[in-house]
């Protein structure tokens, strides 16, 4: 509590770390399995919630709690739920809200995994999905029904970067007895804090900005009170897609830098996309921070920055974005994003292979499209190095 009235840099390097006082200054890596109790009372206190402290890592360890304690910090929540990778948070919470019979409403650009979660194994399971363009507000207060549980939003949207009005859909969801849940995985909470704006729950890819380094695959929930955390709780433990310690010390660690990296992935990526906008073999390009985006406006009153993704479609289409793609020196060929390096890929045969092509193509994910994350390195190395990679083109 205390620690909500520090600025977010400062919140950055200390929030979930140890406080004042003699003993560690980083919160240190609890590799344990299981807790000792201090006698057979105890350990049964522990169970039956009499006393709180550690008993088994997948229900709890204070390395990830360090964790937990600073994302949720971050988001102006109340309480984290790490898991074992993105999918698993969206998984996690899909499946605490959700019953068979239940609907969810899910924005059409999203990552595409979370798109085949819902259409093929929820579906499966008895959840139906809508999925809906959730920048139009008229479609997606049609998409409700009586059932509707939870509208599911990522925004900006991976990779179209189509961005929703998170305050709106709040109300709408709520006007409906649903819940809003917001991927909020390609902002951070440095550049947009989705409870903030009515959101009731936040998930993240923690694999992307928030450790930031290409080197973790982890997830997290975010929520705003404890009776949901305790159900939310329940569900991941049984489910059991919890992130191991060695894994949360990393992401705590990334995230010490977070408000710096996020501060040069905007800088770099408005660099970037400013670039390719006025190059002659570009058809066209999105990117949040540049007037050309459809909801420029929106963007600007809903996030702190246009953040480091930048999609568009060279004018040879599929063929120039393949030449591209095998031409770059610097940026990286490979998938993922949110890493202090640059990587480039190509959406509609990676990242949303999976996906119906109709379902695709409907999201605005052109064949054509190449998507960007622009990292930390010197915006004009990444700038030259796109500029000789069109040149092959
Ligand atoms: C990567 C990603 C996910 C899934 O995260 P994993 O850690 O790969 O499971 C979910 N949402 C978005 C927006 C992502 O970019």
């Amino acid at each position: 509590m205390k620690e909500r009235k520090l600025n977010t840099k400062t919140l950055c390097v200390h929030a979930g770390q140890p406080g004042q006082g003699a003993g560690p200054v980083v919160n240190p890596i609890y590799a344990t399995s299981t807790f000792k109790f201090r006698d057979a009372q105890h350990g049964a206190n522990l169970f039956s919630g009499k006393e709180s402290g550690y008993i088994y890592t997948r229900m709890g360890n204070p390395t990830v709690k360090g964790l937990e304690d600073c994302v949720a910090t971050l988001e102006g929540g109340a309480y984290g739920l790490a898991t074992s990778s993105g999918m698993a948070a969206t998984n996690t919470t899909v499946t605490a809200l959700c019953s068979a019979g239940d609907h969810i409403i899910c924005s059409a650009a999203v990552y595409g995994p979370t798109n085949t979660l819902l259409t093929t194994i929820m579906s499966r399971l008895g959840v139906e999905p809508s999925i809906v363009d959730t920048a139009d507000l008229d479609a997606v207060k049609a998409a409700f029904k009586p059932n509707t549980k939870v509208l599911f939003v990522e925004t900006p949207g991976n990779p179209t970067l189509v961005i929703s009005d998170i305050a709106a859909l709040a109300d709408i969801a709520h006007r409906h007895n649903a819940l809003l849940v917001v991927d909020n995985t390609f902002m951070s909470p440095i550049l947009q804090q989705p409870l903030m704006l009515g959101a009731d729950i936040v998930v993240h890819s923690m694999t992307k900005f928030l450790n930031g380094h290409a080197d973790v695959v982890a997830g997290i929930i975010v929520v705003k009170d404890e009776k949901r955390y305790k159900s939310f709780r329940s569900v991941l433990n049984h489910l059991g897609g919890v992130l191991p310690p060695f894994e949360a010390f990393l992401v705590h660690r990334g995230i010490r830098t977070l408000l710096l990296r996020m501060k040069q992935h905007c800088e770099n990526g408005r660099k970037v996309a400013l670039f390719l906008e006025n190059h002659p073999k570009i058809e066209w390009v999105r990117y949040p921070g540049l007037p050309s985006h459809p909801q420029y406006e929106l963007a600007r009153r809903q996030m702190k920055g246009p953040g480091g993704m930048v999609s568009f479609e060279l004018k040879g289409g599929l063929e120039a974005g393949r030449t591209l793609m095998n031409s770059t020196r610097l940026c990286a060929l490979a998938v993922s994003l949110g890493g202090v390096e640059s990587l480039i890929q190509h959406p509609a045969s990676m990242t949303h292979a999976g996906m119906a092509k109709e379902a695709r193509l409907a999201a605005g994910i052109t064949d054509g499209l190449v998507r960007i994350s622009v990292g930390i390195e010197d915006a004009d190395d990444i700038i030259s190095d796109l500029d000789q990679a069109l040149a092959k083109v």
